[in-house]
C-alpha cells in the first residue's frame, strides 16, 4: 500500500480537520515546528510558545488515538526548518509519495504547497462556516460588501439565534444596547489561567534560548494548550464573562486589560475551539436565560459574521492583499509601537499589554493603536506586519484584512464604508486612559493638546478629495470648514510639527 503524508500544521489542531478525515491510519501525520514559520515575522515570544505547545500536545494526542506520527522538534538535527523541506525529508524517509493536506491560512504557504515535487492535496479547511464558493457567490455583483448581510446569511445557515426564518427576538442585530463607557468596577477576574505543565516548560525554555530578544514577555505563561482546557476557558467565559460581553464590548480601562472578552481568538484561531461549538454554547446561556440577548447576539455575531466575513474577503481579494496602501501612506512605524517610551498613556498602555500578554482587544486594536498609525500616516505594510507579529491570535487570513483593510483603510474602502479615524474624544468616553495621560484631552492645539485631536484635522483636511464625497463623512467636512480660519490655519500646523517630531524620533 502506498503510505500518505498528511500535513498538520500549527493552526490546524483539531482531529476533525480536513486532511485527517480524508487519511486513514495507515499514513504519516506529519507535523513540524520550523524557523520559517517562527521568524518570517518577529513573532511574539508568547505566540511562539503556545503554538509550539499546544502543537506538541496535539501530536500525542493523535499518538494516542493510534496515528503514526513523525514530529520534527525546532531543534532536531535533521530538522530543514522549512514546511517544504519537511515535507520532503519525511516523503523520502517512508517513501511517500503524495501528501494530504488542509489548505493553510495564507497564500504564501498554499503556493509553497503548490510548487511542491510532489502532488499535494489541499482540502477546503472546513472549519469555517462559509467555504470560499459561498462568499465568492455572496460577493458577486455587489457594489459593497457589507458584513451585516452576509451575516445574516451565516444565522440563517446555521440556524443561529433564529425562530423559524426570523431573526431571534425580532431583531438582526442588538448592537445599539451595547458599547457602554468603561465601567467603574469589573466584576470579572479575566480569562482562566493555566500553570505551565512539563510539556510547556520544556517549550518555555526552547522559546527563551531562541527568541528571547524578539519584542513581547515569554513569562508568565497562562495560555490554554489543548482542547480541554481551551473548553474551559470558553465554559468559564459563558458562565462570568458573556451576559456583560456586549455592554462593554468597546470599553477600555487602565487597569484592567480583558474586561468582559472572550479571549478565545487563540484557541479558535488555532483549532482548539471550534466556531459553531463556541456559538452554540453562547446561544444556550441565552436559552437558558442565563445572558441577555444583545450580548449573545453581538458575541456570535463577531464569530459567524466578522470572523467568517474577515477570511471571505482575505481568499476573495487575493495575495497582494496585504500590500496594499490605497491612502499612499509611507512613515515607518514609530518605535513606541515596539515599546519605546511615549506621553500618549492609551498608546503606551495598549502597548504595554501586547507585550506582556500578546493580546489587546479589538478596540484597542482599532480605535488606539491602528487608530493611531492611520491619522499619522504610517506605512500599512508596516503596520500589518506589526499586529501579525504581536498578536498570539494572528494569522495572515484574518490579521490582514482587519489591519490593511478596516484599520488602515488600505484597500480602499473593500472592508470599512469610512476610515476608522477618531479625534481623542472617543478614546476618552470609552476609556479612563486621558485622565491619567501627559495630554489634555479636552486641548484641541497648544503643547498639552492630545494628538489624536490633532492629527484627526490634519487626516482628514490630507485626504479631502478622497473623502470629501461620502455622505458618512459630510458631517466631518462641515464641522471642519465651520471652524475660523486661524484655528484651522493653527490646528494644521500643530499636527504638522507633531508628524515632524515623530519622523525625528523625538518622544511625543
Ligand atoms: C487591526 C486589527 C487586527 C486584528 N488582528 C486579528 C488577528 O490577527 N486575529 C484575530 O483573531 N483577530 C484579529 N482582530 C479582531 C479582534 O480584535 C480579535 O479577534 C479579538 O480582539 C480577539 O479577542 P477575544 O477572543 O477576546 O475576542 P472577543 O471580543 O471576545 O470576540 C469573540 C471572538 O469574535 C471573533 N472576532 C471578533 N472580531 C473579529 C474580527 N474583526 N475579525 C475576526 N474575528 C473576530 C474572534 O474570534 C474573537 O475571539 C483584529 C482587529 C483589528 C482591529
Ligand atoms: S489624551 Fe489623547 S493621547 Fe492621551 S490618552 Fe487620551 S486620547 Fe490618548
Amino acid at each position: 500500500m502506498v503510505t500518505r503524508l498528511v500535513l498538520v500544521l500549527g493552526d490546524q489542531l483539531s482531529t476533525d480537520i480536513a486532511a485527517l478525515r480524508e487519511a486513514d491510519k495507515s499514513d504519516v501525520v506529519v507535523m513540524a515546528e520550523v524557523m520559517d514559520e517562527a521568524s518570517y515575522v518577529r513573532h511574539h515570544p508568547k505566540k511562539i510558545a503556545f503554538l509550539f505547545a499546544a502543537m506538541r500536545k496535539f501530536a500525542d494526542r493523535l499518538r494516542d488515538d493510534g496515528w503514526q506520527v513523525a514530529y520534527s522538534r525546532l531543534d532536531d538535527d535533521n530538522n530543514s526548518q522549512s514546511i517544504p523541506g519537511e515535507l520532503l525529508r519525511r516523503a523520502d524517509e517512508y517513501d511517500a509519495k503524495e501528501v494530504l493536506a488542509t489548505e493553510p491560512g495564507e497564500w504564501r504557504l498554499i503556493s509553497a504547497l503548490e510548487d511542491m515535487p510532489i502532488p499535494v492535496h489541499q482540502f477546503q479547511d472546513t472549519r469555517f462556516i462559509a467555504s470560499h464558493k459561498e462568499f465568492e457567490d455572496w460577493a458577486d455583483g455587489r457594489k459593497q460588501l457589507r458584513m451585516e448581510y452576509f451575516y445574516r446569511d451565516m444565522r440563517r445557515k446555521t440556524g443561529l439565534l433564529m425562530d423559524g426564518d426570523k431573526p431571534e427576538g425580532g431583531k438582526w442585530n442588538y448592537d445599539h444596547d451595547n458599547r457602554k463607557p468603561a465601567p467603574d468596577e469589573v466584576d470579572f477576574g479575566g480569562p482562566m489561567q493555566f500553570t505551565p505543565d512539563n510539556t510547556v516548560e520544556q517549550v518555555l525554555d526552547l522559546v527563551e534560548a531562541r527568541f528571547g530578544n524578539s519584542f513581547g514577555d515569554l513569562r508568565p505563561f497562562w495560555f490554554a494548550t489543548d482542547q480541554g482546557q481551551a473548553r474551559r476557558q470558553l465554559t468559564h467565559f459563558i458562565k462570568n464573562a458573556l451576559p456583560k460581553f456586549g455592554d462593554f464590548q468597546d470599553a477600555m480601562m487602565n487597569d484592567n486589560r480583558f474586561l468582559y472578552h472572550g479571549l478565545i481568538s487563540f484557541y479558535l484561531n488555532a483549532g482548539l475551539l471550534d466556531p459553531l461549538e463556541v456559538c452554540r454554547a453562547a446561544e444556550e446561556a441565552y436559552q437558558a436565560g442565563d445572558a441577555p440577548i444583545n450580548a449573545v447576539e453581538g458575541f456570535i455575531r463577531q464569530i459567524i459574521g466578522w470572523r467568517e466575513y474577515i477570511r471571505g474577503i482575505y481568499f476573495l481579494e487575493g495575495p497582494d492583499y496585504p500590500r496594499r496602501n490605497a491612502l499612499n501612506h509611507q512613515r515607518g512605524l514609530p518605535d513606541f509601537y515596539w515599546g519605546a517610551e511615549t506621553r500618549m498613556n492609551c498608546i503606551a498602555k495598549a502597548v504595554q499589554q501586547t507585550r506582556e500578554e500578546a493580546y489587546a482587544h479589538h478596540i484597542q486594536r482599532l480605535m488606539v493603536t491602528g487608530n493611531f498609525a492611520l491619522l499619522a500616516g504610517v506605512n500599512p505594510t508596516e503596520v500589518h506586519e506589526w499586529y501579525l507579529a504581536v498578536y498570539a491570535d494572528a494569522y495572515e487570513w484574518v490579521e490582514a484584512p482587519n489591519t490593511v483593510g478596516m484599520s488602515q483603510f488600505a484597500d480602499g474602502g473593500i472592508v470599512a464604508s469610512k476610515p476608522y479615524v477618531s479625534s481623542g474624544a472617543y478614546i476618552n468616553k470609552m476609556s479612563d486612559y486621558c485622565k491619567s495621560c501627559h495630554y489634555s484631552v479636552s486641548a484641541k492645539t497648544g503643547e498639552k493638546a492630545c494628538p489624536f485631536n490633532l492629527l484627526y484635522w490634519n487626516f482628514l483636511n490630507r485626504h479631502r478629495d478622497r473623502f470629501e464625497g461620502n455622505p458618512r463623512m459630510a458631517q466631518m467636512y462641515r464641522t471642519w470648514d465651520r471652524m475660523d480660519k486661524d484655528r484651522r490655519d493653527t490646528v494644521l500646523a500643530e499636527g504638522d510639527a507633531f508628524l515632524d517630531r515623530l519622523s525625528k524620533g523625538e518622544l511625543v
